[in-house]
């Protein structure tokens, strides 16, 4: 029987998260997928502490409901408008934080990032777009929905420009089957426009876009290495120490453990 604290993450669905191997690896043993339905994602939250929750990671499509319910944020998440990490405390305090910006940055480390083009205008994007242009880019956004993209800091484009780094922030390629250049704007001989393709989205058998940027000799970062730097911000908020990053790296990419996916988190 497990004890200690519990943690989880909050998602609609959230059976393909990587997170509870990379969290359980890092030592949070009772770290758990929780499935929750939109409608009851308010009501659910605010039960979690009184069930031995500290915190939970919250993935799509809830990061606006929880940086909402939170009752203290950070500035990068009210900035932003969504959390990704909410945090437990013993007098009721449900504290948010958006550790996707951070994280995504930690992923990119010393790679030139003077200028930046991203993927997409949902949840993430908003997150690379303050966390780039905090970092001194000059970033520019494409979105399928023009219109959407509109507001959230950068410039808007309709056709792709060249720049150090090429940030997919879109839910383009999680089908390997199928190419995901028919959905972006540009094509895998496009990708020789940045010095850095990153792609958000993650797979355990890596995304075509990655491979093509590699397969060209480009730099890439891919989206579990993302997901580990967050994860690795969220473990730091919640434990106050180091995260054990090869061991997160090394179950979020081959680990097999699949934590138990309990649709009742209070059992
Ligand atoms: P989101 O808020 O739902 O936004 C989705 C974006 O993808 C929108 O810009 C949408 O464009 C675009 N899109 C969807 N289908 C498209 C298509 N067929 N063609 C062109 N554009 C399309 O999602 P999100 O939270 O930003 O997440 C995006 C991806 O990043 C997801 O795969 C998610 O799992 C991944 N992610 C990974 C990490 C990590 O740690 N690695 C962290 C966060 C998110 P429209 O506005 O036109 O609909």
């Amino acid at each position: 029987m497990l004890s200690g604290p519990r943690f989880g993450v909050l998602g609609w669905p959230v059976g393909h998260s990587r997170s509870p191997a990379m969290m359980r690896a890092a030592g949070l043993e009772r770290y758990q997928r929780l499935p929750v339905a939109p409608a009851v994602f308010a009501d659910t939250v605010r039960a979690l502490p009184g069930a031995g929750f500290r915190g939970a990671n919250v993935t799509i499509p809830h990061k606006e409901a929880a940086l909402a319910l939170a009752t203290s944020a950070s500035d990068a998440a009210r900035e932003i408008g969504a959390a990704n990490t909410l945090s437990f405390t013993a007098d009721g305090e449900i504290a948010a934080e958006n550790t996707d910006a951070p994280g995504l940055l930690a992923a990119l480390g010393d790679r030139p990032i003077g200028s930046a083009l991203v993927l997409g205008a949902g949840g993430s994007a908003r997150a690379a777009v303050w966390a780039l242009t905090r970092a001194g880019a000059d970033v520019s956004i494409w979105n399928r929905t023009s219109a959407r993209a509109e507001g959230l800091g950068a410039r808007v484009v309709t056709e792709p420009i060249s720049a150090d780094v090429l940030v997919n922030c879109t839910s383009v390629g999680l089908d390997r089957s199928s190419s995901p250049f028919k959905d972006l704007p540009l094509d895998a001989d496009g990708l020789s426009e940045f010095a850095t393709v990153a792609d958000l989205v993650y797979k355990v058998s890596g995304t075509m876009l990655i491979a093509e940027a590699q397969q060209r000799g480009i730099e890439t970062v891919d989206g579990l290495e993302i997901l580990v730097c967050q994860g690795a911000l969220s473990f730091t908020i919640w434990t106050g120490q180091a995260p054990p990053r090869d061991q997160m790296r090394a179950a979020a990419r081959h680990g097999r453990t699949q934590a138990p996916c309990s649709p009742n988190p209070f059992h």
